[in-house]
């Protein structure tokens, strides 16, 4: 079980590391482009798969919106704002051109609003279209001056992988039965990047079930996906419970300069009254597994 759940969230470390480091590189490809409402598709040869992407890309388009109550507010991405969708003809001439690890499947470039992959990558279509996607829209939506904490930037990214949601309260529900939760005050400061020595093992604090305070020592690999479970966890408690209109004023409080306390505090006044209430409701969600 260890393995599956270290297969399951080490893969979006990596792509993180390249969600902050991305440039899309130019290319020889001979583009042609398909155009919709909110995204230019560009690819060499058949139109297949890019007419499969355009269409998912619509669809995660208007899903995410709404989870995240943004609809309203969703004017951006039209005309000259689409986002370009690249597909390379393969996957050698993906990771030549965009110079990636020869792991990856896809990458985004926050800067020139660029998402890249390959003619035929399932990975890409149902994974890190979704994922990467969910990230352009919430930077849009919040900004890049605000107080972010790292995880929900994560956790609005892994959430908007739909099919994924009841893995991730299952796998909370788990966590949280052997008290291996990292305590929210450490979501709120730890910096993932930081977790660069994988042979360490790393000291962190923990919020047991009884909500008692304790202590976890964990491989890089254990606290890394510890810590996007959570991050994912996070956000769908804060949306499920919640709402996505509550989320998006949420997230417009941070946008404004608000810190996130301030911004919790606020908007969820009516049911939080401080950051330990935060973590007790949190754990009375994941406990009654995403209720
Ligand atoms: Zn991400």
């Amino acid at each position: 079980m260890r393995k599956v759940i270290y297969k399951f969230f080490l893969f979006y470390f990596l792509l993180f590391i390249l969600e902050c480091n991305s440039t899309c590189a130019d290319t020889k490809e001979s583009w042609q482009d398909l155009s919709g409402e909110h995204f230019i598709v560009y690819f060499t040869g058949e139109d297949g798969f890019a007419r499969e992407i355009l269409n998912k890309a619509e669809v995660y388009y208007q899903r995410i919106a709404t989870d995240l109550g943004y609809p309203r507010y969703s004017e951006f991405w039209l005309w000259d704002k689409r986002v370009k969708i690249y597909l390379y003809p393969n996957r050698d001439s993906f990771l030549s051109s965009t110079g990636q690890p020869t792991w990856s499947h896809g990458m985004a470039d926050y800067n020139k609003k660029i998402i890249a992959s390959y003619a035929g990558s399932n990975e890409f279509l149902c994974s890190i279209l979704p994922h990467e996607m969910a990230h352009l829209i919430f930077r849009d939506f919040v900004g890049f001056k605000g107080e972010i904490p790292l995880w929900l930037d994560e956790g609005v990214a892994q959430w908007e992988e739909e099919p994924k949601r009841k893995q991730i309260k299952h796998m909370a529900k788990q966590f949280l039965d052997r008290d291996g939760l990292l305590s929210l005050e450490d979501m709120m400061r730890l910096d993932i990047r930081n977790i660069r020595y994988k042979e360490n093992i790393y000291i962190r604090p923990t919020r047991t079930k009884d909500g008692k305070e304790g202590i976890l020592f964990l491989s890089a690999d254990m606290l890394i996906d510890t810590y996007y479970l959570q991050s994912a966890s996070l956000v769908g408690f804060l949306i499920e419970r919640y709402g996505s209109d509550n989320f998006a004023h949420f997230c417009r409080q941070l946008r404004d300069g608000k810190t996130f306390k301030e911004a919790l505090l606020s908007v969820y006044s009516t049911y939080i009254k401080s950051m330990a209430e935060f973590e007790e409701r949190w754990i009375d969600y994941v406990d009654k597994g995403g209720q």
